[in-house]
């Protein structure tokens, strides 16, 4: 795919993401698709209103009517495409700084596209093969006011609500004025519990904070835990599709601690969980107490969601998957990351004991990661044979889908060429910080080594 990474299409808004650009999105996606109506939404950023007309002219202009949602969470949006039957395009950049956008493609059944669905997308993009309509048969717009309240409604009716109020919890959230802070306010209170908030005003310049739910970005909410004594904090990105957590003393929770206890809660032996080639040995470790298996993806959502999709088809139960940044899927609820969701069922776990004994088994352990710089292919092409020898040489499973990820049982290692900048990145990960520096280092030198002798 050239035009749509790993999740959409994303650049700096009026620059690389011009409404120019978008209106051809949209009616290559009209075109593609062959639907006779495709929603709109956006979240909350600047330039979300400018793009989103160009979608929806690009739209009409190819003979589609438009549902314009407005500003609401894209779990909001993908909750009203299942419900409607209606494809969405998504004017957001997720996590990514103000200045940003991105178009994200939903299909008519609420889930993303998958990658062949968007490599037709492409081609119509690129031979600019659009089907446009007649003077009399383009498409008309109609504006719907009420897709965050039916995507509230739905959350309060698939989530544990009386075991939630029965707990009578405070939660800190800081919707970082991106689109969740139009709905989880109210679904939070409406879920029994007792809601502060920081940088809950809706805002397109984010003056509180940047959109992603990193430690940096989040001091003020772990400051609103301590002063209000909450019993956890939750923040979203700017889509609210992602949810990161804060225990009751007002410290982070590292995403995959979280990913890993919900799915203790949730796997049982038989089951399937699917994570990206970069996935957390808590996560492994989780899995193999449970019985479960864990499938690896290429690092990206997309991937993680095709993937999901082959399993059910093939008859798997994948109760619950995702990424160590938040973004995690229930697939029996719906094919979507839900920041809101994801946070509800935490809370069924807050409900029963602190966030910080919930997440206790996931605390130890040791992350090291380096990076090798390279100046030719043929450093960088020495580098990944190395890989590849040490791969052989190695007594440990071997996974290939996106660099060279070896996995111990106890630790792992991941070498894996960058796909934006000339560098070769090692991680490891092990329950000891000298497992983890050793299983790094020796794969370093090895491929510094043969970087060397090029
Ligand atoms: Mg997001």
């Amino acid at each position: 795919m050239k035009v749509f990474g790993s999740s959409g299409t994303r650049g700096v808004a009026n620059e690389e993401l011009t409404p120019e650009f978008v209106l051809r999105v949209a009616k290559a996606a009209g075109t593609a698709g062959r639907a006779d109506r495709v929603a709109i939404a956006r979240d909350t950023r600047a330039t979300g209103r400018m793009l989103a007309d160009a979608a929806a002219s690009g739209l009409a202009s190819v003979g589609v009517d438009v549902d314009r949602l407005g500003v609401v969470p894209t779990p909001a949006a993908q909750a009203y495409s299942e419900r409607e039957g209606v494809p969405v395009v998504v004017v957001t950049a997720s996590h990514n700084p103000p200045e940003y956008n991105g178009v994200k493609l939903v299909g008519a059944d609420g889930v993303e596209l998958a990658v062949e669905d968007l490599e037709r997308v492409e081609d119509v993009l690129i031979g600019e093969s659009f089907a446009d309509a007649t003077w009399d048969e383009v498409g008309d717009v109609t504006r719907v006011a009420d897709a965050g309240d039916r995507y509230v409604d739905e959350l309060l009716a698939a989530v544990d609500r009386q075991r939630i109020a029965d707990a009578d919890l405070t939660v800190a959230l800081d919707p970082g004025h991106g689109a969740g802070a139009l709905t989880s306010p109210e679904f939070f209170r409406e879920l029994g519990c007792r809601v502060v908030t920081v940088n809950a005003q809706p805002d397109g310049h984010f003056p509180g904070r940047n959109p992603e739910p990193v430690p940096e970005n989040l001091e003020d909410l772990g400051r609103l835990v301590r002063a209000t004594d909450a019993d956890v904090g939750i923040a979203h990105d700017g889509d609210a599709d992602r949810a990161i957590f804060y225990d009751e003393s007002g410290t982070y929770v590292e995403g995959d601690a979280t990913l890993a206890a919900l799915a203790a809660a949730t796997l049982d032996a038989g089951d399937t969980t699917v994570s990206a080639v970069n996935v957390s040995q808590r996560l492994v470790d989780v899995a193999a107490e449970t019985g479960a298996t864990l499938e690896l993806t290429p690092i990206g959502s997309t991937n993680i969601i095709t993937r999901i999709e082959e399993l059910i088809a093939d008859g798997e139960h994948v109760p619950v998957a995702g990424e160590g940044n938040g973004g995690i899927f229930f697939p029996d609820y719906r094919l979507a990351r839900d920041g809101a969701y994801v946070a509800a069922r935490f809370l069924e776990l807050v409900a029963d004991r602190p966030v910080s004994e919930i997440v206790a088994p996931y605390g130890d352990y040791h992350n090291v990661r380096r990076n090798l710089e390279y100046d030719t292919e043929d450093e960088r092409n020495a580098m990944l044979d190395a890989a590849e020898a040490v791969a052989d040489d190695a007594d440990a499973e071997l996974t290939t889908i996106d660099g060279y990820r070896l996995d111990y049982g106890d630790a792992w290692v991941l070498a894996r060429p960058s796909g934006t900048e000339p560098l070769v990145r090692v991680y490891a990960e092990a329950h000891s910080a000298e497992r983890a520096n050793e299983l790094v280092e020796f794969v370093v030198s090895a491929l510094a080594g043969a970087r060397d002798d090029t």
